[in-house]
C-alpha cells in the first residue's frame, strides 16, 4: 500500500507538475503571440451594423440589414450599463495587445457599407455615450454620384476618424469575392486597401467580405494583399481552426429585441472566457 501510494503520490506531482508547465506555456505563447490577430479572437466580440432606422418592415428585402432606431439606443445603453468600452482595430494592433493590454470588457462597433447616414448616428448615439465606431466601405462607392446616392465621402470618413473613428476595407465594388477570377479577387483586395491609405492617410489592416463570403482562396488572397484580419458576417463557431481571417461578427436584427442583443453578448463573453487559459 505504502508503495502503491508512494506512486500514486508520485504521479499525482508529476500530473500537476505538468498542467501547471502546460498553463505556463500556453500563457507564454498568448504572450508571445502578442498580436491583436490571437487577441481579438479571444477577447472582443465584434458587433455589425448596416443600417439604423424604422423602415425594415416597409422593405422586406432590407429588414436583415436594419436595426430599430429604439433597438439601437437600447443597446449602446446596455452596453454602457454593463461595463463595455469601444475599441478599434488600430488601437488594438498599435498596442500590439496582449489579452491585457485591452480591458476585458471591450467591444467593437462596425458599421458596413459607408451609408452617409451612418456619420449622423454615429455622432447622435455613439459619441454622447464615449464610444468609437469603425466604418468598413467599399472605394467604389465612397463619394459615388449623382448626388444623393446616399454613400459617405472621403471628407465625411476623414473628420469621423479626427474624432476617434476608424475606416476599414469592404473591398472596391462589394461582389461575390468567392465568385471572382484570381486576378478580379487580388484587386479587389489590393486597389480599396490601397485607395484607402492614400485618403485616409494611414495603413489598413483589415477586410470585411461582402455578404460575408469567403472560402479558402479568399482568406489567401486577403492575406497576400496584406490584410492582418478578416471578418465574416455571422457569429457560427468555428472550431480548431484559425480566426485570423474569419473572425465572427454579431449579426444585429431588425426584430431582436435587447433580451436577444443581450443574450449574444453574453454567449459571446463565455465563448471567449472558455479560451482563455486556466490561471
Ligand atoms: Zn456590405
Amino acid at each position: 500500500m505504502q508503495t502503491l501510494f508512494g506512486m500514486s503520490e508520485r504521479i499525482n506531482r508529476i500530473l500537476a507538475f505538468a498542467l501547471f508547465a502546460s498553463t505556463i506555456l500556453s500563457l507564454l505563447s498568448l504572450r508571445e503571440q502578442a498580436s491583436c490577430t490571437s487577441a481579438l479572437s479571444l477577447s472582443i466580440p465584434i458587433l455589425m451594423y448596416h443600417h439604423v432606422g424604422d423602415w425594415g418592415e416597409s422593405r422586406a428585402e432590407w429588414a436583415q440589414w436594419v436595426v430599430r432606431s429604439k433597438e439601437f439606443r437600447a443597446q449602446m445603453d446596455w452596453l454602457v450599463a454593463n461595463g463595455f468600452h469601444t475599441t478599434t482595430f488600430r488601437e488594438c494592433l498599435q498596442g500590439e495587445a496582449t489579452a491585457e493590454s485591452v480591458p476585458a470588457k471591450s467591444v467593437i462597433i462596425s458599421f458596413d457599407d459607408g451609408w452617409s447616414a451612418q456619420e449622423g448616428l454615429v455622432r447622435a448615439e455613439l459619441e454622447p455615450r464615449g464610444m468609437h465606431a469603425v466604418f468598413f466601405v467599399y472605394t467604389a462607392a465612397v463619394g459615388a454620384t449623382p448626388n444623393n446616392s446616399g454613400y459617405i465621402s472621403w471628407q465625411q470618413l476623414r473628420i469621423l476618424e479626427s474624432a476617434g473613428h476608424e475606416v476599414q476595407s469592404h473591398t472596391v465594388s462589394h461582389g461575390r469575392l468567392t465568385d471572382m477570377p484570381p486576378s478580379q479577387l487580388d484587386r479587389e483586395m489590393r486597389e480599396s486597401r490601397a485607395t484607402i491609405e492614400r485618403e485616409m492617410h494611414h495603413s489598413v489592416e483589415v477586410v470585411a467580405y461582402p455578404f460575408g463570403i469567403y472560402d479558402e482562396r479568399v482568406m489567401r488572397a486577403a492575406s497576400a494583399a496584406g490584410y492582418l484580419i478578416g471578418l465574416r458576417a455571422d457569429a457560427d463557431l468555428v472550431v480548431g481552426k484559425p480566426l485570423q481571417y474569419r473572425m465572427p461578427r454579431i449579426r444585429v436584427g431588425y426584430d431582436d429585441g435587447i433580451e436577444v442583443f443581450a443574450e449574444a453578448m453574453m454567449l459571446s463573453q463565455s465563448q471567449i472566457n472558455a479560451q482563455k487559459p486556466k490561471q
